[in-house]
């Protein structure tokens, strides 16, 4: 596709040209779906590809900030005559500034967005502006500095005496002649000079117009340390087991290729896959290349940074837990070549790297690898594909892999290789799993079992962790008499209910026994609402149903009240703040960890002998494909955290499904059961992974608008199928599970395929037409994780 002369779905219309120069191609980052050309004056030049640079935009000359994508030089008059439009040539406008000294992407990662601009249907400029952390583009931390050096060589210093008047100035010169500044790389700083000598800035700026000396200025950003002290972890020499010694030759062998490949590591929790990676780094690192690991974001704790830190020495980190100034020092960091491996979330698969030889993606199953906004790519996918541009290799480690991971290894078996760690390390037993059917418990948030559990665990100095998988404090809050349930003004969902220490309102609790005071959050809009004491409706008293972690956390406070409880969920947490509560956690100064399904992803603490999970049914409730898989995944995932060390631990499972498939099988801990029965399902209904799936979500304030455009959009694809002969079912336009969010109805089409290629065909014609009229906004998602 020839992207210099692409219209698109996403409207706005590109220059053309009528100049001579030197000529770029610019993506803007806010958004448009084109490139531009622009001139660039003589005195900017060279642009090189990969900086920014700022220039006119729009009708109104608006300045904006885009990417140098292409850059010639001194063109040929060339005179083109724009095609659609009105005949008429428009001049080139010419851009106003280059923002940055140096390209902050290179040509690797340039391609890379090409990519996924056009895999993932999304304009290069935002692409490249999610590649480069804001903290980089902003500057977060750095400061201008002032320095001064002398301006001739020391061979002709003796013949500027003449020039030089009074002490203060000789001073300066002597001082800087025993530093041997004479280049900007021995220069002093300014303040340092001035206080050397005992002066004010005049004897300076004097010698600086006899052009004797030069003060100039440079940006110096502060070394922000990112990788927390304390806590040493010892380093132990550990001994491979005769299953890890296979999977490493396996993989190093794969590695000495030096060719793109991919090792599916598929492993038990506590199997040994951590220590394979690190074997695998090294042996990277030997090759003279350099890595990538990436976790999910709630796994990045102290420990593992700590655990990789205590094996390598130039490791960068990149995650959500960094000040800004800590994010931009640690990208500079691995940019200037300091760093041969970064660890990191999602976002750490663009790190400037170069030589990349490996790139490990931890928990590969994880479906918060795929961001849920623009450009809306999987982190693992992209990996595999950074991977190949560089002919690196990939590892993909899990307990419970993907179906897509699983079905590459049957249909793509010369790049994906299944390497496999079936016992856990030293044969620690699994944990005891213990299915509690809460119908037997129906009003109560923990079973007598579990509480009875808990109740041991803690006498013996031992931790718990408990898995609410929602947040809040009740799920709604309804009228019992006339059944009236509180539902956001912007969008279609039930309010959740949330303590707060004021004293807003005070309603009951379904038992009746305790009053509460809060509000009413929307967890989509984020809106909040008193909660009415009375029914809006019927004037009766309010009740609530429903369990929520916050609710959890006061039960335990008040059932446990020696015991130590924290809870973690993204109400409560703010970046840092996670950080804190795991380390607390893991240095035993919390008992009861309570929290959302964040809780159940790689975490690790020996000292953890029961896992309870409040309700195993909340995910399997979903009205999306993937609701089996979630629950199994949840389940397999949670039982890893107990008993990581010789003590046995324990997990329960509450449920009111205990006959469910997914249920049934994690608790037997039977993965390849488990794929076999969903997979049956997938196939049937073409889903991933044997179909693909793209999901296009059509946004609009107005009803009537959004379903005309919905339609219309349906009748241009129908017209696109039909004459390209596309094998796609179609699904819409229809209104979407949440059919409101923010104000703004929502309707979706599902778009099915036995290939990307097919539905890579059709985005790519819907991309080169005008965008439809009335104009709503439109968002496409490739390979959706859900369907919500
Ligand atoms: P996973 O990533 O599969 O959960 P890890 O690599 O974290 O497993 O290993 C679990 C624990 O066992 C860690 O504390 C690790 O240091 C230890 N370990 C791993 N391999 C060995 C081994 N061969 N011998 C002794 N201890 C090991
Ligand atoms: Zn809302």
């Amino acid at each position: 596709m020839n992207r210099f002369v692409e219209n698109s779905l996403f409207g706005e219309d590109k220059a053309e040209k009528t100049a001579a120069g030197n000529i770029i191609k610019v993506a803007f980052e806010s958004g448009a779906d084109s490139l531009f050309d622009y001139l660039v004056p003589d005195k900017l030049w060279p642009v090189s590809i990969g900086q920014r640079v700022e220039a006119p935009f729009g009708k109104n000359n608006k300045l904006e900030t885009g990417f140098c994508v292409g850059a010639e030089e001194k063109q040929p008059q060339i005179t083109q005559i724009p095609q659609n439009k009105k005949q008429k040539a428009f001049k080139l406008k010419a851009i106003i500034d280059v923002v940055d000294k140096e390209p902050l992407v290179d040509a690797g990662l340039m391609e890379l967005a090409r990519w996924i601009s056009d895999y993932y249907v999304c304009p290069l400029g935002m692409v490249l502006g999610a590649i480069v952390p804001g903290a980089v583009k902003k500057g977060a931390g750095e400061k201008k500095q002032k320095y001064v050096y002398l301006a001739v060589g020391p061979e002709k210093i003796e013949q500027t005496e003449a020039a030089i008047k009074g002490q203060k100035q000789k001073k300066i010169i002597e001082q800087l002649r025993n530093s041997n500044a004479f280049e900007p790389e021995t220069s002093i700083e300014h303040k340092e000079l001035l206080k050397q000598i005992g002066c004010g800035e005049i004897p300076l700026k004097n010698l600086a117009q006899k052009n004797i000396i030069k003060i100039a200025q440079r940006t110096v950003l502060r070394s922000l340390p990112a990788i927390p002290e304390g806590l040493i972890i010892k380093h132990e020499r550990v001994i491979l087991n005769d299953d890890q010694k296979i999977g490493l030759l396996n993989i190093n062998s794969r590695i000495d290729e030096g060719k793109f490949g991919v090792s599916v590591l598929f492993g038990v929790t506590d199997s040994g896959k951590t220590e394979l990676y690190i074997k695998a780094i090294e042996q990277t690192i030997k090759k003279g290349k350099t890595a990538i690991v990436m976790l999910p974001e709630i796994a990045l704790t102290t420990q593992t940074i700590q655990r990789f830190s205590a094996r390598f020495e130039k490791i960068a980190v990149m995650h959500s837990g960094l000040t800004g100034p800590q994010r931009n020092t640690q990208w500079h960091k691995i940019k200037k070549g300091e760093a041969d491996v970064v660890i990191g979330a999602r976002s750490a698969v663009f790190a400037p790297l170069t030589n990349l030889g490996l790139i490990v993606v931890d928990e590969e199953h994880e479906s918060s690898y795929k961001q849920d906004t623009t450009p809306r790519y999987h982190g693992r996918d992209v990996a595999i594909k950074r991977a190949q541009l560089c002919n690196a290799h990939c590892i993909l480690g899990s307990a419970t892999p993907s179906m897509e991971t699983l079905q590459n290894c049957k249909t793509k078996n010369t790049i994906f290789k299944m390497v496999r760690l079936p016992k856990r390390v030293m044969n620690l037993p699994f944990p005891e799993m213990r299915l509690i059917d809460m119908k037997n418990f129906s009003s109560q948030l923990m079973s007598e079992p579990l509480e009875k559990h808990l109740d041991e665990t803690l006498s013996r100095k031992e931790q718990a962790i408990l898995l609410l998988n929602r947040r809040g404090y009740s799920n709604f809050v309804f009228c019992p008499s006339c059944k009236h349930i509180l539902q956001c003004r912007n969008c279609d969902v039930t309010l959740t209910f949330h303590k707060t220490k004021e004293r807003h309102a005070a309603i009951p609790t379904i038992t009746g026994r305790h009053m509460h005071s809060g509000m009413a959050i929307c967890h989509y809009c984020g809106s909040q609402t008193l909660v009415p004491q009375k029914c809006p409706l019927c004037g009766k008293g309010m009740t609530m149903i429903g369990l929520g972690a916050q609710r959890l956390e006061e039960e335990l406070n008040q059932k446990y009240p020696a015991a130590r409880v924290a809870r973690i969920d993204s109400d409560s947490m703010k970046g840092a703040d996670y950080y804190r509560i795991l380390r607390d956690f893991s240095e035993g100064k919390i008992d009861i960890l309570a929290g959302t399904q964040i809780l159940a992803k790689g975490l690790h603490f020996p000292n953890v002998t029961l896992v309870g999970i409040i309700s195993a049914d909340t995910s399997l409730y979903l009205p999306d494909f993937r609701a089996n898989e979630r629950t199994f995944q949840l389940i397999s995932q949670v039982a890893g955290r107990a008993g990581r060390s010789a003590k046995k631990g324990t997990v329960f499972i509450q449920t009111f499904l205990g006959n469910q498939p997914a249920i049934q099988f994690a608790l037997k801990g039977d993965f390849e059961g488990f794929v076999r029965e969903e997979l049956k399902h997938r196939y049937i209904c073409n889903l991933p992974p044997f179909w693909r799936l793209s999901l296009i979500t059509l946004r609009d304030q107005t009803f009537e608008k959004l379903e005309i455009a919905s339609k219309l959009l349906r009748e241009k694809i129908d017209e696109v199928l039909a004459g390209e002969k596309l094998q796609i079912k179609v699904r819409g336009p229809i209104q979407a599970i949440i059919s409101r969010i923010q104000t703004f109805h929502r309707m979706q089409i599902i778009l099915q395929a036995p290939q990307p290629s097919i539905l890579h065909r059709l985005f790519t014609i819907l991309r080169s037409l005008p965008p439809i009229r009335p104009a709503v906004t439109v968002t496409i998602d490739i390979d959706p994780v859900d369907l919500l």
